[in-house]
C-alpha cells in the first residue's frame, strides 16, 4: 500500500481509513492508499515549518546544487514512473513519460534559475543612508493539484517554491497520488532535505491546507468553481493565492494558414490526454476559404486515434479518467447534436470488447454547433471539438472573445498585420501565432477572466513565491 510522505517519512492517515485508486481503461485496483484529513495536513504544516528554518537559510546556491541532484536522480526513474502514472490516470505510456520527463527538467529549470532572483538597491534622500528591496521565500505553501496532468501541475508549484527557499505540502487529486509519490520519493532519494516537499493524500485535505494557519500561500490548479471556493475560504487567513483555472482556448484559422501545421497542432491540441487538458484547443474557428481542407485533414488525423489502454503500444489515445468525465462530455455532444449540430467524425464510444470496463470515447469533431449548444459556453474537458466557419478576423476575434475563461487562445495565418492585432485583442493569458499551443518553462503560464489569475512558469513564477521586504540601510 501506498503512504502519504510527511518529514520524509512514509505516513498513513491518522483516522486508519483508506481508499481504492482504479484504472480507467481496466476498473482494476491499482493500489490503496490514505485517506488523509485535518490532522495529516496538521502534521505535514508542521513538518514543512520546521524544515523551512534550515532550507530558506541555505545558500541559493547550495539549494540550485541539491535540487538539480535531486532531479536528476528522479529523471533516471521515468521509465518506472510512466506505467504508474497510466494505470492511475489513463494516459498512453508515451504522454506519461512526456510528463514524467516534464516534471524533472521543470525542477531543474528553477534550479538553474534558483541563485538568480534579485532584489534592488535604492537611494535615499539622506546620502548617509541607502535603501535595499530584498525578496524573501513566504514560508509554507500549499500545492492542490488536479488529475489530468498530475506531475506537470504539481512540478509548477513545487519547482519554483522550493527554488525559492520555501517548503511545501502537496495534495494530489485523490485519484492520481501515486506517479506523484514516486516523483516525490525519487527526489528525496536524491538529496532533497525531509520536509521540504510533504505529500498528503485524500479529498478533505484541500479544504485543511487552505485551512491550515501555518500555511502562508495557496496554489491551486483547478476547475473554476473550486477557485472561488478556495479564493473565499483563503481570504478568511488572509492568504496569497495563485488560481489556475478552467480555459476555453479558442483557436482562428485565416485562410492564409499553413494547413498541414495548424491541422497538426489542432489535433495535438485538442486530443492530447483524451483532451483532458487546461490549455486546449476547444472552439475552432475556420476562415471560409480553407473550411472544407482544413477540416479534412482533422478528419483524417482523428481517425488515426486509435483509444486503448495506455499501456498498449498501438493505442493512440487513453480512456477519460473517470465515468463522470466521460458522461459529461458526452452530455456536452448530446446537447450539441440536439441542437442541430453534425458530427463530421466520432461523437460516440468506440465498439469492441477491449473498451467495456474502462471509461473509453471516440473523438469528435462538430460542425454547425449552434451559439445557444453548451460546447461554446462551457469548458469541454474531454475529446471534442466544436467547429465554426468564419468570414473574417473581426468575426474570429468576436466569437474568440465571447466566453467566460481567458486561458490560451491561438491564431493560424500567415499574414502579420492578422496576428498582431489577435495578440492584441484576444483577451487570454497565453495566445500562440503559428505554433504548437504548448506552455514553455521560460514563459509565465497563467489565465485571465474566469481563468484565474498569478503566474505558473518562468521567472515570473518567483513573485508568486517571494515577499519583497524594504530595508533601510543608516549610518553608511
Ligand atoms: P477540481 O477543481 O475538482 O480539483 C482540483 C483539486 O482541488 C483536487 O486536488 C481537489 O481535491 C481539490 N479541491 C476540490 N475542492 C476543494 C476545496 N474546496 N478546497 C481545496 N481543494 C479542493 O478539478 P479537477 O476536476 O481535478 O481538474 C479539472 C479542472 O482543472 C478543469 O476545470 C481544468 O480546466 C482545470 N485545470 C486548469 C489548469 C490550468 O493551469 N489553468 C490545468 C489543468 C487543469
Amino acid at each position: 500500500m501506498a503512504t502519504m510522505i510527511i518529514e520524509g517519512e512514509r505516513a498513513k492517515a491518522a483516522s486508519g481509513k483508506t481508499y481504492e485508486v482504479r484504472n480507467p481503461a481496466t476498473g482494476e485496483i491499482v493500489d490503496e492508499v490514505p485517506a488523509g484529513g485535518p490532522a495529516d495536513v496538521d502534521k505535514a504544516a508542521q513538518a514543512a515549518s520546521k524544515a523551512f528554518a534550515s532550507w530558506s537559510k541555505l545558500a541559493p546556491a547550495k539549494r540550485a546544487e541539491i535540487l538539480h541532484r535531486a532531479a536528476h536522480h528522479m529523471l533516471g526513474k521515468v521509465e518506472q514512473i510512466a506505467p504508474i502514472l497510466t494505470k492511475e490516470q489513463g494516459k498512453t505510456l508515451l504522454e506519461s513519460r512526456l510528463e514524467a520527463q516534464r516534471f524533472g527538467e521543470n525542477i531543474a529549470w528553477f534550479a538553474d534559475v534558483a541563485d538568480k532572483i534579485h532584489g534592488q538597491h535604492v537611494s535615499l534622500p539622506d546620502t548617509t543612508t541607502y535603501g535595499l528591496v530584498v525578496r524573501m521565500p513566504i514560508g509554507v505553501c500549499g500545492a492542490i493539484v488536479p488529475w489530468n496532468f498530475p506531475l506537470t501541475l504539481a512540478a509548477n508549484k513545487v519547482a519554483p517554491a522550493i527554488a525559492a527557499g520555501n517548503t511545501v505540502v502537496l495534495k494530489p487529486a485523490s485519484t492520481t497520488p501515486l506517479a506523484t509519490l514516486a516523483c516525490i520519493e525519487a527526489l528525496i532519494e536524491g538529496g532533497l532535505p525531509e520536509g521540504v516537499v510533504n505529500v498528503v493524500l485524500g479529498k478533505a485535505t484541500g479544504e485543511a491546507i487552505v485551512e491550515h494557519p501555518l500555511i502562508r500561500k495557496i496554489a491551486l490548479t483547478g476547475s473554476t468553481p473550486t477557485g472561488k471556493k478556495v479564493m473565499a475560504k483563503a481570504a478568511e487567513g488572509l492568504k496569497k493565492i495563485t488560481l489556475e483555472l478552467g480555459g476555453s482556448d479558442p483557436c482562428i484559422v485565416l485562410d492564409d494558414a499553413d494547413l498541414e501545421a495548424a491541422a497538426r497542432a489542432i489535433s495535438v491540441g485538442r486530443f492530447f490526454n483524451c483532451g483532458q487538458a487546461c490549455l486546449a484547443v476547444k472552439r475552432l474557428y475556420i476562415q471560409e476559404g480553407v473550411y472544407d481542407a482544413l477540416m479534412e485533414k482533422l478528419v483524417a488525423r482523428a481517425a488515426k486515434l486509435k483509444p486503448g489502454n495506455g499501456l498498449d503500444k498501438d493505442s493512440r489515445m487513453g480512456p477519460m479518467h473517470t465515468e463522470t468525465q466521460r458522461a459529461e462530455v458526452e452530455a456536452q455532444v448530446k446537447d450539441a447534436l440536439s441542437k442541430g449540430a453534425r458530427a463530421v467524425f466520432g461523437g460516440g464510444r468506440p465498439d469492441g470488447d477491449e473498451y467495456e470496463r474502462g471509461w473509453f470515447i471516440q473523438p469528435a469533431i462538430l460542425e454547425n454547433v449552434p451559439d445557444g449548444a453548451r460546447m461554446w459556453k462551457e469548458e469541454v474537458f474531454g475529446p471534442a471539438l466544436p467547429v465554426r466557419r468564419i468570414k473574417d478576423l473581426d468575426e474570429g476575434l468576436r466569437l474568440a472573445n465571447d466566453s467566460q475563461f481567458g486561458l490560451g487562445s491561438s491564431i493560424w495565418t500567415a499574414n502579420m498585420a492578422h496576428a498582431r492585432r489577435a495578440v492584441q485583442e484576444l483577451e487570454a493569458g497565453y495566445t500562440w501565432v503559428n505554433a504548437l499551443q504548448i506552455a514553455h518553462d521560460e514563459l509565465p503560464f497563467g489565465g485571465t477572466k474566469q481563468s484565474g489569475f498569478g503566474k505558473e512558469h518562468g521567472l515570473e513564477a518567483f513573485q508568486q513565491y517571494t515577499e519583497q521586504k524594504s530595508v533601510v540601510v543608516g549610518g553608511v
